[in-house]
């Protein structure tokens, strides 16, 4: 059993990602599930516009391809973008439709895109990172209609690109508080691979997976969060090997929105 759990199609705003490829090859790899987790973000900092997906074409494709390829079960995923000024929005867009998995990143405030350098470099890096966690504990405390939080790192990577003699043991009184409220309310933490892959570091990787175990988490996922058919599960055996070392032998897989595990 292997199942990429983090991937975006064309019908994410930014991927031109053939869906018929992917499930092609999840096909030829001998996936027994395929998900798409496309973007939803409700009024994106980056051009304070609605990211959206269609989705009545989007479960016509699915259903498309699960007959073309009936090995493969069909999932609906979605990368949902905390935003707490659009937390009703968000709500009602999970409240009207049946999703398999739901993913929830945080990619922004309402001023501060976490992706970007120079937003980094405006605040601060130490000043933007405390922003950046206290944003992720503030949408673990008020939003539960999720599964995963996706690439918690995801600051990591930019902050490391201006002070790369930053460790992420300087963050860890922030990470602790991320993990137990994960734990607390049994979410899984992704391992992203694109993230992981950015920082290149396998200590870091091993870092946060060793804390994340120490305060008794258990529910992980390794995903690729691919934006291109060639990433496509690329990686998976590398993090699966480092989560082992750290005490990991399965991870977390969800359909219906319902928890499983899998051997790795
Ligand atoms: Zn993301
Ligand atoms: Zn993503």
């Amino acid at each position: 059993m292997i199942h990429d759990q983090h991937v975006h199609t064309s019908y994410s705003r930014d991927s031109k990602a053939s869906i018929d490829e992917y499930y092609k090859l999840a096909s030829k790899l001998g996936c027994k599930y395929f998900v798409c987790t496309d973007h939803i973000e409700f009024m994106s900092c980056f051009n304070h516009t609605d990211w959206t997906v269609d989705y009545e074409n989007q479960d016509k494709d699915l259903e498309r391809l699960g007959k073309t390829y009936p090995n493969v079960i069909p999932l609906k995923g979605i990368e949902m973008g905390y935003r707490k000024d659009q937390l009703h929005r968000m709500k009602a867009l999970l409240a009207s439709r049946e999703f398999d998995l739901v993913n929830m990143s945080i990619h922004d405030n309402t001023e501060i895109d976490y992706y970007f350098v120079e937003h980094f470099q405006a605040h601060g890096v130490l000043e933007t990172m405390a922003i950046y966690f206290n944003n992720m504990i503030d949408g673990l405390e008020t939003f539960d209609d999720f599964n995963v939080l996706s690439h918690f790192d995801y600051g990591f990577k930019t902050a490391y690109l201006i002070d790369n003699t930053l460790k992420i043991s300087q963050f860890e009184e922030y990470l602790v508080k991320v993990f137990k409220l994960l734990i607390a309310k049994k979410k899984a933490l992704e391992v992203n691979i694109k993230v992981q892959d950015t920082i290149n570091d396998l200590n870091h990787t091993k870092y946060f997976l060793n804390l994340y175990k120490s305060l008794g988490g258990e529910r992980i996922t390794i995903s690729t969060d691919s934006h291109t058919v060639d990433t496509y599960l690329e990686g998976f055996d590398k993090y699966a090997e480092a989560a082992k070392e750290c005490g990991f032998d399965e991870v977390c897989y969800f359909v219906k929105r319902q928890e499983y595990r899998y051997k790795i």
